[in-house]
């Protein structure tokens, strides 16, 4: 029970419930979309160096390094980035402080869209994906309000074209359109471009997918000055050192080693392209994922069946129970080790669940 001094206001907030972290076995961890790589070796030695002992003093509150990095990444002005702590913190703060009149994202979504929508009262509609789990632009005319898509979604995993965000852009000159792009690295594109051009739009996205750095919790937005300002403001009234210093040399050196960044997202790339094509010939169905893991069903496995199963053999995926959703699992592309013990594992429960694939 909520003690008699929380603020009423939170009384029915439904919290963020992360992907479970069970200690009571070792689990092949594939239900939070980590990478199986370590950071670049650049990261892990200056951590390993003397860098702790700097820890007696704060950490950069401007984050200028990091901010340098990702501009000189994208080639962008440094006035057109904000670091945040997880790119949980750039979202957040964009609920909070850009959505005047409300917020509007799909049904099926990453799901903190809808706990920062409760979590600072706002209006909010929500838009139905398409039957084949699409996202049609047209079913956002008319909605005066704050647009959160996901892209590379979550987590069906499909992308929407660069071509419909800058439709939904242009057809909406006055919202604020926000393209959250966790997993853009693994085959999607980023509208960082379209930042360039209008004023209207901010991108989202983090180090803790494609850069190895989900501990580390950093992120970014990208959007045109007078965006970042707003957040900045925000930033110091909340949490002027938001980016811890091991958090912000990591960031620093993960985003100048290209080299290991296009090695460990390619092989993730080629490993998605391996687990889809053994799954589907045993008989699952997925959505055409274009992020660091799958969306699947089996017309024969209840979702649920086949999420105890594979947890029962020490591999953990993510199962959803929302209407629409239920009978899938999300399952994070690991190392191609962790593939191969996916597929091992999914023979047995097939077989002992007397489906036969031939
Ligand atoms: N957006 C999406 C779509 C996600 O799936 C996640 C990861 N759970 C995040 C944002 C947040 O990631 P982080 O805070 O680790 O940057």
């Amino acid at each position: 029970m909520d003690s008699r001094f929380f603020d009423s206001g939170f009384a029915s907030l439904e919290a963020y419930v992360p992907g479970e972290q069970p200690k009571d076995r070792k689990y092949i961890k594939l239900n939070t979309n980590e990478s199986p790589f370590p950071p670049s070796p650049a990261v892990v030695e200056a951590i390993n160096g003397d860098a702790a002992s700097l820890l007696r003093l704060y950490s950069d509150p401007t984050s200028s390094d990091v901010k340098q990095a990702i501009a000189d990444f994208y080639g962008i002005d440094t006035a057109k980035v904000f670091v945040t702590n997880g790119s949980d913190e750039g979202l957040s703060f964009l609920f909070m402080a850009f959505s005047e009149k409300g917020t509007a994202f799909a049904d099926i979504t990453y799901g903190f869209y809808s706990v920062f929508a409760d979590l600072y009262h706002k209006d909010t509609t929500i838009v139905p994906l398409r039957g084949d789990f699409s996202i049609n632009i047209d079913d956002y005319d008319g909605i005066d309000k704050t647009v959160f898509i996901a892209n590379p979604n979550a987590p069906t995993g499909m992308i929407l074209g660069l071509d419909m965000i800058e439709d939904l852009i242009t057809r909406n000159p006055d919202r604020l359109i926000v393209v959250d792009e966790a997993y853009v690295d693994f085959g999607g594109e980023s509208a960082v471009a379209l930042t360039e051009k209008y004023d209207n739009v901010a991108v989202v996205q983090t180090f803790s997918k494609s850069r190895s750095l989900a501990g580390a919790r950093l992120g970014f937005v990208i959007a045109n000055p007078a965006i970042i300002a707003g957040l900045e403001k925000i930033k110091y009234s909340t949490n002027p050192y938001n980016v811890n210093r091991l958090t912000a040399l990591a960031g620093k050196l993960s985003m100048g080693d290209r080299e290991y960044f296009d090695k460990t997202r390619n092989t993730i790339i080629e490993n998605r392209t391996w687990t889809m094509n053994e799954l589907r010939a045993r008989g699952f169905e997925m959505t055409d994922s274009k992020t660091n893991f799958i969306f699947v069903r089996h017309p024969e496995l209840s979702g649920e069946a086949y999420f105890l199963a594979l947890r029962q053999r020490g591999i953990l995926v993510r199962h959803f129970t929302g209407k629409r959703i239920c009978e899938y699992n999300r399952i994070t592309v690991g190392s191609r080790e962790e593939m191969e013990a996916l597929i091992a594992a999914t023979d047995e429960i097939l077989r002992e669940a007397g489906v036969n694939h031939g």
